[in-house]
C-alpha cells in the first residue's frame, strides 16, 4: 500500500471512529483520573497483554493509592499486586512499577523522560509502551504498534509482523498525521475488524481497499 492510499483509509476511519463503541475510544474520553506522564506510563504498562476494560479498572484502583513516583515507592509490592489484579502478569508488573518509580526518582528527579532511548531503559518499558507515552504525554509523532495494528497491517498486506509493521507505518504516515493513529486503528480493530467475526458488511473501508486492489488476506 502506498502512503496516499493508507492516508485515505486512515481519514475514513478517523471520521467513523467516534461512532464505534470501542474501549480504546470510550476510555480515552473518560479517564476519571489525573493524566500526567507518570499515570500515562503506568496505564500503558498495565494495558500490555490485558484488555482495556481490565487495565482501566486496575489503573483506577492503583491511582487511588498512589499517583506519583514519590508516593508509589512507599506502597508495598503486595498492595500494588492486589490493586492491579487481574491484569496480565500482575506480579511482574507490580515489581516493574516499583522499580521504575525508584529509577524515576533516582535518575530523573521524579519526572518521566521524553525520549525513546531513555524510556526503554526503564524497568518493564518496551518500545510499544514508550511510544504510547511519547505520543500521549509529550505530543510527539509516534505510532505504538499493538496486536490489533499488527493484525491489520498483515490483513492489508503491509507487513508480516509487528516489527515490520512498526517500520512500515513510520514510512507510510508523515509525522503530522501520526498522532491519534494508534487510537483510530486500535478502535477499528476492536469494533469493526474484530479478531473473531469481523463486521465486513459494515466496514467503512471495504470498498476503498478494493479500489486499491487490496483484498483482506484472511477473510
Ligand atoms: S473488509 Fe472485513 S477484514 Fe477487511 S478491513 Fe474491513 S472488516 Fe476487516
Amino acid at each position: 500500500m502506498k502512503s496516499d492510499q493508507f492516508l485515505k483509509i486512515l481519514a475514513i476511519l478517523e471520521q467513523e471512529c467516534p461512532k464505534w463503541q470501542a474501549p480504546a475510544t470510550m476510555f480515552a474520553k473518560h479517564y476519571g483520573y489525573e493524566r500526567t506522564p507518570y499515570t500515562i506510563l503506568i496505564s500503558a504498562l498495565l494495558s500490555s497483554r490485558t484488555k482495556d476494560e481490565t487495565a482501566y479498572a486496575a489503573a483506577h484502583r492503583l491511582f487511588a493509592i498512589a499517583r506519583r513516583p514519590q508516593e508509589m515507592v512507599n506502597v508495598s509490592r503486595e498492595t500494588i499486586e492486589q490493586a492491579i489484579y487481574p491484569v496480565g502478569f500482575y506480579k511482574q508488573k507490580a515489581r516493574f512499577i516499583l522499580a521504575l518509580s525508584r529509577k524515576l526518582l533516582h535518575d530523573f528527579n521524579g519526572q518521566v523522560p521524553d525520549s525513546l532511548d531513555e524510556l526503554v531503559k526503564l524497568p518493564g518499558v518496551g518500545v510499544k509502551v514508550a511510544k504510547i507515552v511519547l505520543e500521549k504525554a509529550f505530543c510527539k509523532p509516534y505510532i505504538a504498534v499493538d496486536a490489533h495494528i499488527a493484525r491489520l497491517c498483515r490483513l492489508w498486506g503491509i507487513a508480516d509482523n509487528a516489527k515490520e509493521c512498526d517500520k512500515k507505518l513510520q514510512e507510510l504516515v508523515p509525522d503530522n498525521k501520526k498522532r491519534g493513529c494508534n487510537q483510530t486503528l486500535v478502535s477499528f480493530g476492536q469494533a469493526i475488524c474484530r479478531v473473531k467475526k469481523p463486521l465486513c458488511h459494515i466496514c467503512p473501508i471495504k470498498e476503498r481497499l478494493g479500489s486499491f486492489g487490496i483484498v483482506c488476506q484472511e477473510y
